[in-house]
């Protein structure tokens, strides 16, 4: 940043200042990750000079041959990542991932079947106040209200009952497996499309830590920046058949040039995520997680479901009598980093809220293993269980920084 820093110093003190914060906290927010350097190189370089509407061989600008090459090279690194058949790496985000796939399956009006934001879905999958739940005639399943885990007969009921267009599944906050076949098998039974929005898992999805979705359901969304673990973007993978018209409803259907540093970027994340040691990072992400819940669960705190599969957890604090709010508040002044989240059965507004939402892969990427894992959740446990106590939330913030600051902010 010393060029900045000369020519900007304001911004260049804004970037400072929460590089520190990265740096010496613990970033426990389920859908974020760090990026490589060699990832921030390429999201910093000249390839942001230029418009390359169109695909490659297919622009609507000359001096586009790079870009070719490197649109490509991402294109053919998903493939292999997945084992797809076609890739579109073009979508600015997870959610323009989504707004492609209805563009291109889904009339106005049509059926739009997906999980409940409160039981752990996003917004872009027919809530009210996205345009997903007012373009189209949403209906969404719940979770089984005792295991608060999907119950595919539930899912199958409502199937049959709503004939949609497009079923959903994937999740922002549901911490267990999810079946992609069942899922399939739901659709076709109706005669539905099946997206899986795998923005949250991917990074387990392409390692096998979870199944992949991928060759299972009509179509595969997802983000390119959490567990994935690449610039901020979204992809879309589909068999051939589906090609021609996610491409389309990408370009032009939703976007105009695509952000050619980030596809760059995203090019070499998937590369990195080829690496055999990126199995080894997802491996480790999930094992961190299952020490992480049940440290907290030995703390005394409730867990939904009873624990986690995957890279997330989600805190039941009605058993502590404090809101998601105030948890993630005086969390915040320890150092420590976490959402506030609704939880299946919730009875408080999204800005209030019963739950937190906890997740590893930061802490993994920064290479913290089982042992500190044990620490934080310790740490979790104390603050959320004395939220009135100044004097340990500065003396907790002290040892996170201490323990933190150990730690890259780069991951190789
Ligand atoms: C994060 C997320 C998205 C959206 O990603 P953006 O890039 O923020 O638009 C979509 N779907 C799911 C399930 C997500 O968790």
């Amino acid at each position: 940043m010393s060029y900045l820093a000369k020519t900007d110093p304001q911004i260049a003190d804004i970037i400072e200042k929460e590089r520190l914060r990265q740096l010496n906290g613990l970033e426990l927010i389920a859908s974020e990750n760090l990026v490589s350097r060699a990832v921030l190189e390429a999201m910093g370089s000249v390839m942001t000079n230029k418009y390359a509407e169109g695909y490659p061989g297919k622009r609507y600008y000359g001096g586009c041959e790079f870009h070719d090459m490197a649109e490509n090279l991402a294109r053919d690194r998903l493939k292999k990542l997945f084992g797809a058949e076609h890739a579109n790496v073009q979508p600015h985000s997870g959610t323009q991932a989504n707004m492609a796939v209805y563009f291109a399956f889904m009339k106005l009006g049509e059926g739009l079947m997906s999980m409940k934001l409160t039981q752990g879905g996003h917004l872009s999958h027919g809530s009210p106040v996205s345009f997903t739940g007012q373009f189209y005639k949403v209906s969404q399943y719940s979770l089984d209200q005792k295991t608060e885990m999907l119950d595919y007969g539930i899912v199958d009921e409502m199937a049959r009952k709503e004939k949609p267009r497009i079923i959903v599944c994937g999740a922002s906050a549901y911490p267990r497996t999810i079946d992609f076949k069942a899922f399939q098998e739901i659709a076709d039974d109706v005669g539905a499309y099946c997206m899986a929005d795998i923005a949250h898992i991917a990074g387990l999805c392409a390692t096998g830590v979870h199944p992949t979705s991928v060759g299972v359901t009509s179509f595969t969304t997802t983000t390119t920046h959490k567990t994935l673990r690449g610039p901020r973007g979204g992809a879309i993978m589909c068999n051939s058949e589906y090609a021609q018209a996610v491409d389309k409803a990408v370009f032009p259907g939703m976007q105009g040039g695509p952000l050619m540093n980030t596809i760059a970027a995203k090019a070499v994340c998937f590369e990195e995520a080829l690496r055999p040691s990126f199995k080894e990072y997802n491996k480790q992400i999930v094992k961190n997680a299952k020490v992480l819940a049940d440290t907290l669960m030995d703390g005394g705190l409730r867990l939904v479901s009873g624990g986690t599969d995957n890279h997330l957890m989600l805190i039941d604090l009605t058993t502590q009598g404090i809101t998601g709010l105030e948890a993630e508040t005086v969390l915040g002044k320890a150092g420590i980093t976490v959402n506030k989240n609704t939880i299946p059965n919730e009875t408080k507004s999204p800005f209030v809220t019963s739950g937190l939402r906890i997740g590893t892969p930061v802490v993994t990427s920064r290479g913290m293993k089982e042992a500190e894992m044990r620490q934080i959740g310790g740490w979790i446990a104390t603050v959320v269980k004395d939220i009135h106590n100044e004097a340990v939330m500065k003396d907790i913030k002290m040892k996170v920084a201490a323990m933190a600051g150990r730690f890259t902010l780069y991951p190789d």
